[in-house]
């Protein structure tokens, strides 16, 4: 490492910052929770739980008494027993423990994009006249991709606003944007690439007054940054578990619908999941009350067992401490980017302010994609964003100050290499 960086003339910097990141992880309250995940062999800096969390230790015994106590003791009863029950009971925790939701109007699902496609058609449907949907061009592919699904199927409009890559939607553009036509305002919470955070309570307001519905995608957000979507007044959220939950690979999403559009609300996958009495077999759909007519087919149980491992360890902390951790860990990354990697060719594409930076931090540099291929093969692992984005990734309670500085020492060497 020191070859490359001899170059640069920063081996003293680089001394200096592996003591302070030594310092960090000896003064942070929440570093023992590091234990808590398993082991990963030959992997030194993981800066990629932004895709994929890690998976708790615990999940591994937890995955295993659901096959032998409940799969394999109780069989097709643990439908009637427990199983039944289960998305509505992981939607719950997940709106009291990390969205400020009273319970009742969250629900484990589909993934986050058919999600995406029920709340979009429901939220058109109840908009009356209302055709057209305001969403950004820097919003996630899949979000894009739905909405211009849907506008195609149903014959409604898009009004894109142009974000800037590097931030994300600003109030003053979803205040452009929105008019008399508007039904629908779909924004993410964080956006993917820069981590910016919305404003959520003043853009949910702006969509009100213009008479439209808000829909918040939660993905890069839900387990890293407390959120309020109650007191925000938030119509509609979607948000992925297997990032910050730690839900594991295709883990299923949550969707939340205010309890205020209950009655009115209908999507459009009818199935026998989502209806009033799914074994009453009747001849006609008939919605459930409330927030179960969000579901349409079987739910995943295997799929809803590790996120509640992360949720009973996210409970034990509380999710402002981990936000707070976050923040430090973020803060720790700029640092090192100015000193260490700026010097080398690379430049912050996010937010200096945490007050609105999530917990990634994305930098560019010419030759993004071949020093990112470099580092996996050492075991240091970001993800590149074409075309010269890389982003660093932090899961607050399963990374480490010393675990950041050792994946940026390797992206310094190979850059300077
Ligand atoms: C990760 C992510 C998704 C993923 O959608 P899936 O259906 O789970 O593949 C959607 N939206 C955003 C903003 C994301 O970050």
């Amino acid at each position: 490492m020191t070859d490359g960086l001899t170059r640069t003339g920063s081996p003293r910097i680089l001394t200096a910052l592996a003591l302070r990141a030594a310092e960090l992880d000896a003064e942070d309250p929440l570093a023992s929770y590091r234990s808590r995940f398993l082991a990963e062999p030959g992997v030194i800096s993981y800066l990629d739980g932004n895709s994929l969390g890690r998976p708790l230790s615990a999940t591994r015994e937890s995955l295993g008494r659901l096959v032998e106590q409940e799969w394999s003791a109780r069989l097709i009863r643990a439908w009637d027993e427990r199983w039944m029950q289960t998305p509505y009971a992981v939607g719950d925790r997940i709106g009291r423990t990390l969205l400020g939701a009273a319970e009742g109007q969250t629900v484990i699902g589909d993934s986050t994009s058919v999600l995406l496609y029920k709340l979009v058609r429901a939220a058109l449907a109840a908009s009356g006249e209302r055709d057209e949907i305001v969403i950004d061009t820097g919003n996630f592919p899949t979000d894009r991709f739905i909405v211009q699904g849907v506008a195609d199927e149903l014959g409604a409009k898009i009004h894109w606003i142009e974000t800037d890559p590097h931030g994300g939607p600003e109030p003053e553009q979803v205040e452009a944007a929105v008019g008399s036509r508007t039904a629908l305002v779909l924004l993410s919470h964080i956006s993917y690439r820069s981590a910016q955070i919305a404003d959520v309570p003043r853009i949910t307001d702006i969509a009100h007054r213009a008479g439209a519905l808000m829909l918040w995608d939660l993905c890069h957000s839900v387990g890293a940054v407390p959120m309020e979507l109650d007191s925000w007044g938030v119509d509609l959220a979607v948000g992925c578990t297997y990032k910050y939950v730690n839900g594991g690979p295709g883990s299923p999403a949550f969707g939340y619908v205010n309890r205020s559009l209950h009655s009115e609300f209908q999507q459009p996958i009818w199935g026998w999941m989502g209806a009033a009495e799914p074994f009453a077999m009747g001849r006609d759909y008939a919605p459930a009350d409330g927030i179960g007519r969000l579901l349409s087919g079987t739910p995943s149980i295997l799929g809803m067992r590790p996120m509640q491992d992360m949720l009973d360890l996210i409970e034990e902390v509380g999710i402002a401490a981990i936000r707070d951790k976050s923040v430090r860990l973020t803060e720790f990354l700029l640092e090192l980017h100015d000193t260490v990697l700026a010097p080398l060719g690379f430049s912050l594409a996010s937010p200096r302010s945490s007050e609105v930076r999530g917990s990634h931090v994305s930098v560019e540099h010419p030759r993004a994609k071949e020093l990112t291929a470099a580092l996996w093969e050492h075991g240091v692992i970001p993800d590149f964003r074409a075309p010269r984005g890389i982003r660093l990734g932090i899961s607050p309670l399963s990374t480490g100050f010393g675990e950041v500085y050792d994946g940026i020492a390797a992206l310094a060497e190979v850059a300077a290499g």
